[in-house]
């Protein structure tokens, strides 16, 4: 087969920063072949069938050497139609990626180049350093501080000494002693300005700024961890002014945040860009009963209650499967439990009849019993009760009136799924790694499978509990965590107002 090798710039970090050409590619892909500055989330967008391989070089433990890389290109070229290489930053900028074009290029193997942002230019934006500017560094230097052989690579130090132009060291955090003393050897000012970036773009950023006299003994009080940029030059002051990305209300707040799903939820999407270090841990899953609408007559029906976003979605995609009409529903009155079910089901071009004022399982009861006359007759489609109370509304509509209940789906622990590394909740490596400042809880069945493992992992003195509602407030307090603190109201709107608040109290 004539397969085509896409070389990919995967950016600096943040995933967002992808350009929409990589984003295509990668969620095309038949294979992805990527290293180790990739974040493997990336690995979701890709179709299911898509090989993953990870070729990842730790520092001096190269895990594959470069000609392997080159010939595994070239084999999966002949595999699949497919192949993208997502490199680090840019393909070009030390990624080794020209040497795999020519490679390709030699075994007549068609490609393509997509360019991404570069940590050496996007690493300092995000440090609050611009790389240029007017007056103080008309030009800038992007070298490697290694040569092959692991040693400081060959650098005109002189003319790096000399020049006014901002400096910017890749791979050079091992080398730092010796950048400094060569520069300061060549007559450069020990009051240089000096910024040491570590993880640039990510939540876990971190700067340290001093200057060339000062910085080996900052470094050593403050060591950071690779992958890291060196950046020298008057540059450096402006970040005083300019640094925008750790001033975001969550930087720097680390947040574990258990979830059912496989996908990203929209509160964790929020932390994320108000610059939180987000870890959702998957506690569950759920699975769909695909049969359950298959065979119901709408036309019996005078009422349908939906209590979750997800009661909404999974009706939907029945009526989606079975080819309803959703001209079939006409006259039937529809009643949800609050706004965020209600805005979901308008997406659908359905406006809910019946809303109670407050988010709850019993205001919207009250509410039902005012509206609801025994003639009527209620479709109750949702997902399997976990508990006695997830069952109490159904067992009093059908005191009024006749009630169909039909399960759309269930929420099954992580146990039941195909294992993945979330199955075993207690070794999890983010929960084991990590100290975390909140654990949000958004739902009882949460609590129940992750909370153990979370207060075997956790400092209890450093981890506060947050959790969205009376119920799941209890539920952790059953499992002996008495110090929650709980949304005002049971929304994610207040859930995300109560974690802001903690993180400015931090
Ligand atoms: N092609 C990449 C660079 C690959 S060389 C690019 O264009 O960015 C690897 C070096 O890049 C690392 O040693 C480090 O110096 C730098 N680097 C890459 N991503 C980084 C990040 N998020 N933060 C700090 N440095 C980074």
């Amino acid at each position: 087969m004539d397969g085509k090798v896409y070389l990919v710039g995967g950016g600096p970090g943040d995933l967002e920063l992808l350009t929409r050409k990589a984003y295509r590619l990668i969620c095309e892909a038949d294979c992805l072949i990527y290293d180790r500055l990739i974040d493997p989330k990336i690995l979701e967008e890709t179709k299911p069938t898509c090989e993953h391989i990870y070729v990842g070089k730790e520092n001096r433990n190269h895990s594959m050497r470069q000609e392997e890389i080159n010939q595994l290109l070239v084999d999966k070229a002949s595999v699949y139609p497919l192949v993208v290489r997502l490199k680090g930053g840019d393909v070009y900028v030390f990624g080794r990626g020209g040497e795999e074009a020519l490679f390709l290029r030699e075994h007549q193997v068609p490609f393509e180049v997509v360019p991404g942002i570069t940590s050496a230019i996007a690493g300092l934006a995000y440090a609050g350093i611009p790389i240029t500017h007017r007056g103080i560094a008309g030009g800038f230097h992007v070298v490697t501080a290694h040569n092959k052989l692991d040693e400081l690579a060959e650098i005109d130090f002189c003319a790096m000494a000399k020049s006014e132009d901002t400096a910017v060291f890749l791979m050079g955090l091992t080398k730092l002693p010796e950048i400094v003393s060569h520069l300061m050897e060549a007559g450069k000012s020990g009051d240089t300005q000096i910024a040491v970036i570590s993880h640039a773009t990510l939540p876990t950023q971190e700067v340290l700024t001093s200057t060339l006299s000062r910085v080996v003994e900052d470094f050593r009080r403050q060591p950071l961890s690779s992958p890291a940029l060196i950046v020298i030059g008057g540059v450096v002051g402006l970040r005083e002014k300019l640094n925008f990305f750790e001033e975001k209300r969550l930087f720097g707040t680390r947040i574990l945040l258990p979830r059912v799903g496989n996908q990203a939820s929209v509160l964790a999407e929020q932390l994320t860009r108000l610059g939180a270090n987000v870890c959702e841990v998957q506690t569950g899953f759920l699975k769909e009963n695909q049969d359950a609408l298959d065979s119901l007559d709408y036309r019996n029906y005078t009422h349908i209650v939906l209590t979750s976003k997800n009661a909404v979605q999974y009706f939907m995609n029945s009526l989606h499967k079975n080819k309803v009409d959703l001209r079939m529903l006409h006259g039937i009155r529809f009643a949800v439990i609050g706004s965020a079910t209600r805005a979901y089901l308008e997406e659908f071009g359905i406006y809910a009849d019946l809303m109670p004022e407050t988010y709850h399982r019993d205001a919207l009861w009250k509410l039902l019993e005012e509206h609801l006359k025994p003639t009527d007759h209620v479709l109750f489609p949702k997902g399997k009760a976990l508990n006695e109370e997830g069952q109490e509304l159904e067992d009093k509509l059908r005191e009024i009136c006749p009630t169909d209940v039909v399960i759309l789906y269930e929420n099954e622990p992580m146990e039941q799924a195909e294992p993945t590394e979330y199955s075993d909740l207690k070794n999890h490596s983010a929960l084991t790694e990590t100290q975390f400042d909140l654990a949000v809880f958004t739902c009882s069945s949460c609590v129940r499978r992750s909370v153990e493992a979370i207060k075997e992992s956790q400092n209890r003195t450093q981890i506060k509990y947050i959790s969205i509602g009376e119920k799941t407030s209890e539920t952790l307090r059953k499992h002996g965590i008495h110090s929650v603190i709980q949304a005002k109201q049971a929304t994610f709107e207040s859930l995300l107002d109560t974690i802001l608040e903690q993180a400015d109290n931090q």
